[in-house]
């Protein structure tokens, strides 16, 4: 293998589920790798054998391929203990290292620190000085025969040839510590690209409250991977022009890693909302619709093995616009799916206050006695009777609504009859007309 041809790896620790911030850091070593026609490399980092736990690995490589960061290799630190060894003996050999026994407990070893002044120049923030007089000796190996993170973290890199070292900058601290283990043992520093710290719009780390839930928790929760991959691009990064919503292909296409900001990024959930819509537009309805299936019938509201597909587009049709994640659908449209439906109670009261009917049994009437049941006529219908009464036609619209979908927003009130059809929307309103004081 060429060592001049580019190697980043992403590094994790299953020691927890992957979060914005590991998604955020796979995506730029991935992007950086796929710019360059280099090699992508995961390494699980799990030397904690009490900590790391088997389903994290799991979920950390399913979140991964959901966010189609496909790896060109895959190491396990575990596996590679008496690789670790090895090198901490060189040191040993020569003088670098030496042996610390503690009673009860085996043997550690420790890098006695050599202060000199360490400079690196990271890729993203420029040149950075650093002091290392006020290191301590570095364990290497601890006691109980595990590597330290510091120290597995080069020996991998060194001998997994990787170029650029790309990772959040909570680790600019460990920066100078693993460049005096790169020297000692003759290995190649490689280059270093420190990504900005993420916030939560409120300031302050990005924690379990403003947003820093596990990659899966956004997939369960309806967003579209290409929309999450666009957003947390834009975290950190910028095509330029103002432009927001770019495709992968395109962003492998201009992505430069200088380019990267040095200021912190603010995760915002709006704005994913925002960006997920954008997606979800212009996903194709069927494909959309058929993502849908298994989520409505969860809830109840289709049946799996028998549903009407073309019925199940068109009312996607009617929400595709305005929808920020798929699994609202079910939420906002469940009244489509159901025979009967119960509407929400601050809806009730706000419309469906007073006595309406007389003008919903009129209502039902007209729509009885159409020829044609289509959106067109039925809002011909609607607009003579409002006159015929002499009202304003949201006095009516708004109670029609309510009493129809349960809900005080939705699509258009003629498009929500048409799908209804004829009977639901008729045994909808009178079921409101016979109530006893509405
Ligand atoms: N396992 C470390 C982490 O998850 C990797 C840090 C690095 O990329 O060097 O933070």
């Amino acid at each position: 293998m060429a060592n001049d041809s580019v190697r980043v790896r992403f590094a994790p620790s299953p020691t927890g589920f992957l979060h914005i911030g590991g998604g955020r850091t796979a995506l730029f070593n991935w992007l950086y790798a796929r710019s360059k026609g280099g090699k992508f490399i995961l390494r699980i980092e799990d030397t904690d054998a009490l900590r790391s736990k088997q389903e994290f690995v799991d979920e950390i490589l399913d979140s991964l391929k959901w966010l189609k960061f496909d790896w060109d290799e895959i190491y396990y630190q575990s596996q590679r203990f008496p690789v670790y060894r090895q090198q901490a003996e060189k040191l040993l050999n020569s003088g670098k290292a030496y042996i610390e026994k503690t009673e009860g407990k085996g043997e550690a070893i420790i890098y006695k620190v050599n202060p000199q002044e360490v400079t690196v120049n990271d890729l993203i923030r420029g040149e950075i000085k650093f002091d290392t007089s006020v290191i301590k000796d570095q364990v290497l190996i601890k006691s109980d025969g595990t590597p330290t993170y510091n120290f597995a973290c080069v020996v991998d890199d060194a001998l997994m040839n990787i170029t650029d070292v790309i990772r959040g900058d909570d680790h600019i601290s460990n920066t100078p510590k693993q460049v005096l283990i790169y020297n000692a043992l003759d290995f190649r520093v490689p280059n270093f690209a420190h990504l900005p710290l993420i916030m939560g719009t409120e300031g302050g780390r990005l924690s379990k409250r403003t947003g820093a839930t596990a990659i899966s928790d956004y997939r369960k929760m309806g967003y579209l991977p290409e929309a999450l991959v666009n957003y947390l691009l834009l975290l950190s990064w910028s095509p330029g022009e103002d432009k927001e919503v770019i495709d992968i292909s395109e962003a492998i296409r201009l992505f430069k890693i200088t380019d990267v900001n040095k200021t912190s990024a603010t995760f915002d959930m709006k704005k994913l909302d925002w960006m997920n819509n954008q997606y979800l537009k212009n996903e194709p309805t069927e494909k959309l619709a058929q993502q849908l299936v298994g989520i409505l019938a969860e809830k109840g509201l289709i049946n799996k093995e028998k549903y009407d597909k073309e019925y199940l587009a068109n009312i996607v049709k009617l929400f595709q616009g305005r929808l920020s994640k798929v699994n609202d659908f079910a939420d906002w449209a469940d009244f489509f799916f159901l025979e009967e439906i119960i509407p929400d109670p601050a809806a009730r009261a706000k419309h469906l206050n007073r006595d309406l009917s007389k003008e919903f049994k009129l209502f039902s009437e007209r729509l009885d006695k159409l020829e044609k049941f289509d959106i067109a006529t039925i809002e011909e219908a609607f607009r003579k009777l409002v006159a015929e009464l002499g009202i304003e036609a949201k006095t009516l619209i708004h109670p029609v609504r309510v009493a129809l979908t349960g809900k005080t927003i939705g699509p258009g009130l003629f498009e929500v009859i048409y799908y209804l059809g004829k009977d639901r929307a008729k045994k909808r309103l009178l079921k409101w007309a016979k109530q006893e004081g509405v």
